[in-house]
C-alpha cells in the first residue's frame, strides 16, 4: 500500500539526531521557555528573514494570538472585518471568529485554488482592517497588486503559513510577506513536530513582544499580568525535534518538488486535472499535490483498489460548517466546486521513485 502520508518514515531520516536531542532535552530538567526554544526561534526567523519568531502551542493559536494582540494593541476592535479566503481551513476562520472579528470571505482562482487576488477590492469596506492570506496546499499566493491595496486601504496582511513553510516570493519567504504570519507544526506538515506546536514570525518588535505575553497568560514578568492572556507556549521537546527538522526542510521540500514535477509531466489522463504548476519553481512546496476530477469518489475508490491511498483537502468548505451557521446562506461557487472534485495524491519526502511511478501508471490507466 502507498499511504498518503508516512509519518513513522519521515521521523525516523533523521532518528539519530533527533533521539539524542530528546534524550539531551529530557535529561536537561528544563521543559518550558528554555534554550532549545530559544534555539529553534533564532534558527526559524534567521530561516524565514523576519526579526522575530515567536514559538506557541499550535497553528490555530498562532493566528488566534497575531489577531488578540493587534485587538490589544488597538490596531483592531472587535467587529473589524477580515478578509480571507472562502477556500482554506477551518482553521484561518477560526482564528478570526474567535476574536470576535468577522471574516469576509473571497472566492479562490480555480487554476491555484488561492484567494483570487484581483477580487480582494471588491470585498473591501469601511470596517475591512485586515487580510489574511492563507499559502494554501504550499503555494505561495502574494503580488504587488495585493501589496498595494493594504497600503491604500491601510489594511494588515496577515499570512496564514501553516502549508507553506519554505516557500517563496521573488524572493521573500512565506512568513516574511505580510505583517505577521502564524506558522504550525502538526506533524503531517511539511516541518512537523511530534505532536502540536506552532510559530509567528513578524518584523513588529512591539507586535512580537505583545504575542510573547498574551502566550504565557499575559506577562511578560513572573505573576505580573498585563493582559488576559492564554497558555500556548511551545513545548522544549517539540522545540529541539524542530530545530533537528529545520536543517533538512529546503532538502525535503525540494523533493516534494521533484515528485510533483513528475505527476505534472506524467499524468495524461484527460479525467485529471493536475496541480497548476506556479510561475516560479520555489514559490510551491508542495505540502499536498491536489487533482481535480468529475467523479471523486470512484476515482478514490479505484485508487484505493490498487493500492494507493488519497485524501480530500477539504470536503466542506468552512461557510458550510455546522459551527458556522450564520454563513449558511453564501454561495460561493467556486469553492464549492473545489470541494466536490479536489483529491490529494500522497506526496513526501520518503516516497520512492517506484511508488510515484505506480501512482502515476494506476492514474493514467483510470477510465
Ligand atoms: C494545519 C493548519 C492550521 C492549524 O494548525 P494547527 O497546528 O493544527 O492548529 C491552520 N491553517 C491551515 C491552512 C492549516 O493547514
Amino acid at each position: 500500500m502507498i499511504k498518503f502520508l508516512d509519518l513513522q518514515k519521515i521521523n525516523l531520516l533523521h532518528q539519530q539526531e533527533i533521539e539524542e536531542r530528546l534524550l539531551q532535552t529530557f535529561r536537561s530538567g528544563w521543559y518550558l521557555l528554555g534554550n532549545e526554544v530559544k534555539g529553534f526561534e533564532k534558527n526559524l526567523s534567521a530561516y524565514i528573514g523576519t526579526k522575530n519568531a515567536i514559538g506557541v502551542a499550535n497553528g490555530l493559536d498562532a493566528l488566534r494570538l497575531i489577531f488578540k494582540a493587534y485587538l490589544e494593541l488597538g490596531v483592531l476592535q472587535a467587529g473589524d472585518e477580515v478578509i480571507v479566503p472562502a477556500n482554506t481551513y477551518i482553521a484561518s476562520i477560526l482564528a478570526i471568529t474567535d476574536n470576535n472579528l468577522t471574516p469576509v470571505f473571497v472566492e479562490p482562482n480555480i487554476d491555484n485554488y488561492n484567494i483570487d487576488i484581483a477580487l480582494i477590492e471588491k470585498a473591501i469596506t469601511i470596517k475591512t482592517k485586515a487580510i489574511m492570506i492563507v499559502h494554501l496546499y504550499g503555494q505561495a499566493v502574494f503580488s504587488n497588486q495585493l501589496k498595494e491595496l493594504a497600503e491604500k486601504h491601510s489594511l494588515k496582511i496577515i499570512e496564514d503559513n501553516a502549508q507553506a513553510i519554505g516557500a517563496e516570493w521573488q524572493g521573500i519567504k512565506t512568513g516574511n510577506l505580510g505583517d505577521a504570519a502564524g506558522f504550525s507544526f502538526y506533524p503531517g506538515k511539511n516541518l512537523g513536530a511530534l505532536g502540536d506546536a506552532g510559530a509567528v514570525t513578524t518584523n513588529d518588535h512591539v507586535l512580537a513582544q505583545t504575542i510573547r505575553a498574551l502566550a504565557n497568560y499575559g506577562s511578560q514578568e513572573k505573576y505580573v499580568n498585563k493582559y488576559k492572556g492564554l497558555n500556548s507556549r511551545l513545548d522544549e521537546i517539540q522545540a529541539a525535534v524542530l530545530d533537528v527538522k529545520l536543517k533538512y526542510l529546503d532538502h525535503e521540500n525540494e523533493r516534494r518538488r521533484q515528485i510533483a514535477r513528475f505527476y505534472t509531466d506524467a499524468i495524461n489522463n484527460p479525467e485529471i486535472i493536475p496541480s497548476q504548476w506556479p510561475d516560479n519553481d520555489k514559490q510551491h512546496v508542495w505540502h499536498l499535490f491536489v487533482i481535480r476530477t468529475r467523479n471523486r469518489e470512484k476515482l478514490q475508490q479505484y485508487l484505493s483498489q490498487n493500492g494507493i491511498q488519497t485524501l480530500i483537502h477539504y470536503p466542506t468548505p468552512p461557510h458550510r460548517q455546522v459551527a458556522y451557521k450564520e454563513f449558511s446562506h453564501l454561495s460561493f461557487p467556486v469553492t464549492q466546486q473545489i470541494h466536490e472534485e479536489v483529491l490529494s495524491l500522497p506526496i513526501s519526502p520518503v516516497l520512492t521513485d517506484e511508488e510515484i511511478q505506480k501512482v502515476v501508471t494506476t492514474l493514467n490507466n483510470y477510465k
